[in-house]
């Protein structure tokens, strides 16, 4: 049996595609350059700048040294592990990288500028065509006078021996560096930001021309190798459980796991009560009936909605309940599918638990966080499930969100579902203020509904990130056929953002809004009034609690 832990799958993607390694100095762009290379159709990964290149387990292509925060010639600054060099591949290094590149080769290269360069720069591209031909590919096929984003403090101070400059700016004589006999590179502003234009040109040149990185990466080769990595790991008998919400990293995860096993895979989803109108019996008929999934489907709302009963003004104490419920519920479960599967001739134990982690979610538990940081493991949601010792099959740990979307539609996965917006696991309960009883349940799906099918009527659906209807806590007075009623508070939410990090509202007509307010209010029993919430994030966050 292979050791997951220890990290020795067969066929990860790093070992079958040629790979871009990305060391990272702790530059908050340096998940981009990885970004930009799969946009390219070149496997990238990331590791941390102290990586010991004597443990790396697999060969790259070529290297990119990253930004960063720090400045190469301060104490504990961090520096790449020189054995880097010796690797025989290509080398590229962005800002922090280039000056490392020309600190190691004497630790007078690199001085404090007399200002700040931030911002747009202008370059120079100066070719050197001639016997070492290679120096001129770093910028081959872009302009003389390439405009480039700058985002530094210290700069080079003299041309480090045996190189040439290939680029330079107003205020970077050292821009563009190129090594006159190994292809070893150095570039003072940012090729993966959006505001260097032909950023991206730029960095397939290095990966492409320069380290001679095939462009084979795509979701259709990687189901195939992805398929056999499953079953090379889970083996013959082994068997897999795993949770689904109907979101899209669960639901492609699951149907990858269907394919590569079988009924081996086992899902199983807990409505918890406070999931969408009707989503369990939706979900429940895609994955099922249009997707083939093994599937257990379990109501568990009275339970959770038993537990939620009196919960008024503690968001934290809601979000408890539901993970811990839910916890509980799974491993129940879990056992009994483990005796029920147990001892048949077909397959033997369960000793696998799916998890949808995606490569944001590992680049974010590896990146470098300073020298003297320790660097975060990824931690074992296995240990969960008490006493059952599973391990971990994470099949889309390398990949971003929209390879996961492109993935899920060549899995043949309805596009309504690869393009959801995410929904939280404590589900309505954070969108219904105050207490959550059955009641104010009904109240916050039903106008929740009405807000998803005419976003959806009005094509809108992908323009934004995330929409849903909140309940308030407060009751407002109103006129409805000439009685006066006081009734309840519906608010609704719309975002667009790229990363969740940060979020704009999203700008809908006012004819739009009142639609959606006439229509809840009418058809939505105990609802007298509609508002649209204009927060941003920051200072507002996504979900209301
Ligand atoms: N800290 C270094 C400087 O200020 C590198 C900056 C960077 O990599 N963006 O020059």
């Amino acid at each position: 049996m292979v050791d997951n832990e220890a990290g020795v799958l067969p066929q990860e993607p790093k070992k079958t595609f040629d790979t871009i390694l990305v060391l990272d100095f702790g530059s908050q762009y340096t998940h981009l350059i990885t970004r930009r290379m799969r946009e390219l159709n070149i496997y990238c990964e990331m590791l941390p700048c102290t990586q010991k290149i004597a443990d790396l387990d697999f060969k790259p292509k070529g290297v990119i040294l990253s930004g960063g925060p720090y400045s190469v010639y301060e104490d504990g600054a961090p520096h790449a592990d020189p054995a880097v060099f010796d690797l025989g591949v290509p080398i590229m290094g962005i800002c922090y990288g280039l000056q490392e590149i020309a600190y190691r080769a004497d630790n007078k290269n690199v001085i404090a500028g007399e200002k700040r360069e931030y911002g747009h720069a202008t370059l120079n591209v100066t070719k050197h065509s001639g016997k070492q031909e290679h120096v001129d590919r770093l910028f081959e096929g872009l302009e003389k006078d390439m405009e480039v984003w700058m985002s530094h403090g210290d700069k080079l101070g003299k041309l480090p021996e045996d190189f040439v400059v290939v680029a330079e700016s107003g205020n970077s004589p050292y821009a563009g560096i190129a090594h006159q006999e190994k292809e070893i590179y150095g570039i003072q502003f940012h090729p993966e930001v959006t505001h260097t234009k032909k950023g991206t040109q730029l960095l397939k040149n290095f990966a492409v021309s320069i380290c001679k990185a095939q462009q084979n990466w795509t979701m259709s080769a990687f189901i195939g190798k992805e398929l056999e990595r499953i079953r090379a790991l889970v083996g013959d008998k082994g068997q897999v459980i795993g949770a689904v919400s109907g979101g899209v990293d669960s639901t492609v995860a699951a149907k990858l796991m269907k394919e590569a096993i079988g009924d081996r895979f086992h899902a199983v989803m807990v409505d918890n009560g406070v999931l969408r109108k009707n989503e369990a019996k939706e979900v429940k008929e895609i994955l099922t009936k249009g997707l083939g999934i093994n599937l257990t489907v379990i109501d568990a709302s009275d339970r959770f909605l038993d537990l939620l009963k009196g919960v008024k003004d503690d968001p934290e104490k809601k979000r408890k309940i539901i993970g811990n419920t839910f916890i509980e519920i799974f491993q129940e479960k879990a056992k009994e599918i483990a005796e029920a599967a147990h001892g048949s001739d077909k397959a033997g134990d369960i000793e696998f638990l799916l998890q949808g982690t995606l490569y944001p979610d590992v680049i974010e538990s590896i990146s470098f966080k300073g020298p003297s940081a320790t660097i975060k493991t990824h931690h074992n949601v296995g240990g969960l499930l008490e006493g059952m010792h599973l391990k971990l099959i994470e099949p889309l740990r390398e990949l971003f969100k929209d390879e996961v979307r492109e993935l899920g539609t060549q899995l043949g996965i309805p596009e309504d579902l690869v393009w959801r917006h995410p929904f939280p696991g404590p589900g309505l309960a954070i969108r219904i203020i105050g207490e959550v009883t059955r009641e104010q349940v009904r109240i916050a799906q039903e106008a929740d509904a009405i807000f998803m099918e005419e976003i959806k009527k009005a094509g809108l659906y992908r323009q934004m990130s995330q929409a849903y209807a909140a309940l308030l806590p407060v009751k407002a007075v109103g006129v409805m056929g000439d009685k006066r009623v006081h009734a309840q508070v519906i608010a609704l939410r719309a975002v667009q953002t790229t990363d969740f990090m940060t979020a704009d509202v999203f700008p809908f007509e006012t004819k739009f809004l009142s639609k959606i307010s006439t229509r809840i209010v009418n058809e939505v029993d105990g609802v007298c009034r509609v508002l649209y919430e204009i927060t941003s994030k920051p200072p507002g966050t996504i979900e209301m609690e």
